[in-house]
């Protein structure tokens, strides 16, 4: 069976493959999307020298303390000023060209209409002066093609005179649960029936990472129904299709042989990790578009596990996002781990003071999702690693 790693180099290869449409949207709707452009100043930036306080503009002359004050500049008003003497000017306004250096205000009186500095300051030559392209200069990049948009980058990009950018697609995943047991959540569950959860957790995994998820909900195991429905996401313009149960070794387990009958090519079934062993990864090649296909286990946290170790790094590193955070903090109590697989171990970090503790004494079970709602990290314990003790340090990945 294949480790994580290699399983995961296997996922890595297809994604870092997949070709990425373009679309050109507003600026107002480009957070969290990658640039798929150079953005370049059309302008100098700041376009003309400016004042970087409120203040009096000089001409800075050894000795000089007092100044006849000959006009007022503010930010966007700018018109010709006679004389050199000086002249009070607003943050931002542009500074006429005879002066070479701004005054704060508190450091200065004014009487009428002449400026005396204050006796405690030593003033120096060419202060408070923003220079004309300081920033940037016209045709330089200032924001670089494949960057992930964030709010800084985008008053940037507001700068260089873009109200509209280009950026690449979201990927459309189509998210389809799979067995007889799930019922809808807006129904009661009596019986053996359950609640279709995990539609609900990995469509919103998926827009979290600002990728278009759809939920087509769940269908039952019946073969034919299984077949046809799995045929309609194939045929949809899904880039990647994620269906939860139906990949272990159970009777009912027949989604591999449909995505073989499909025409899917089985890349692996089975990691050597814990939980979501059974995961598979296919690829559909018609030739024209590559579709990557995730079989995910039916355990609501197994499956979201797979998301968060295998398809969530692969959409962060296509799209330019920040990495994963990963801590390394002080177990607060023993683990157990006899195996040699990978371990994902559901816990809760926490930080006090300047150091990271993080225990795991909440459910373990596959199949309960509120205590999985309650961790806020996976411990990853390597193969290598048996039975850590309260007090280790180990490696936590933040979800
Ligand atoms: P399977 O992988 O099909 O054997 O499913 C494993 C278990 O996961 C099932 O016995 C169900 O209890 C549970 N399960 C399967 N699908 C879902 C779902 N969509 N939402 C919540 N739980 C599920
Ligand atoms: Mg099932």
């Amino acid at each position: 069976m294949l480790s994580y790693k290699e399983s995961y180099d296997l996922i890595y290869r297809e994604f870092n493959n997949l070709e990425l449409k373009i679309e050109t949207v507003l600026l107002d709707n480009a957070q969290g999307r990658t640039l798929a452009e150079d953005v370049i100043a059309d302008v100098n930036l700041p376009s003309f020298d400016n004042s970087a306080v409120d203040g009096l503009a000089i001409k800075f002359a050894e000795n000089v303390r007092e100044w006849n004050i000959s006009a007022e500049v503010s930010a966007g008003n700018y018109s010709e000023i006679e004389g050199n003497d000086s002249v009070l000017i607003m943050t931002g306004a542009k500074v006429p060209p005879q002066f070479n250096t701004v005054i704060p205000l508190e450091d200065y009186t004014t009487n009428n209409n002449t400026a005396k500095l204050n006796d405690s300051v030593t003033l120096k030559n060419g202060i408070n002066i923003r220079p004309k392209a300081s920033d940037v200069s016209e045709t330089e990049i200032v924001v670089s093609k494949n960057i992930f948009l964030t709010p800084r980058k985008i008053a940037a990009i507001a700068a260089c005179g873009k109200p509209e950018i280009k950026v690449y697609n979201k990927l459309t995943i189509a998210i389809l649960a799979t067995g007889d047991e799930l019922i809808p959540v807006s129904e009661k569950p009596t019986g053996d029936k359950i609640r279709a959860s995990n539609n609900y957790g990995l469509t919103a995994a998926v827009n979290a990472l600002h990728q278009k998820g759809i939920n087509y909900s769940f269908i039952n195991d019946d073969y034919e129904t299984t077949k046809n429905k799995i045929m309609e996401l194939i045929d949809s313009d899904a880039d990647i299709i994620l269906t939860t149960g139906g990949v272990s070794v159970g009777k009912f387990d027949y989604l591999k042989e449909i995505y073989s009958e499909l025409g899917v090519k089985e890349v692996f079934w089975r990691a050597n990790i814990k939980p979501g062993k059974p995961i598979y990864f296919g690829k559909l090649d018609n030739g024209q578009k590559v579709k990557l296909i995730f079989g995910l286990p039916g355990n609501p946290v197994s499956c979201m596990v797979n998301f968060d170790i295998y398809i969530k790094p692969n959409i962060i590193m296509k799209y330019g996002m920040p990495k994963q955070v990963r801590v390394r903090a002080k177990l607060l109590n023993d683990i157990k781990k006899r195996d040699a697989k990978r371990h994902y171990v559901r816990a809760c970090f926490e930080r006090k003071k300047n150091e990271y503790f993080v225990t795991s004494q909440i459910s373990q079970s596959s199949g309960n999702l509120a205590g999985y709602s309650k961790s806020n990290c996976l411990i990853e314990l390597t193969e290598d690693i048996r039975n850590p003790l309260k007090g280790e340090i180990v490696e936590c990945i933040l979800i």
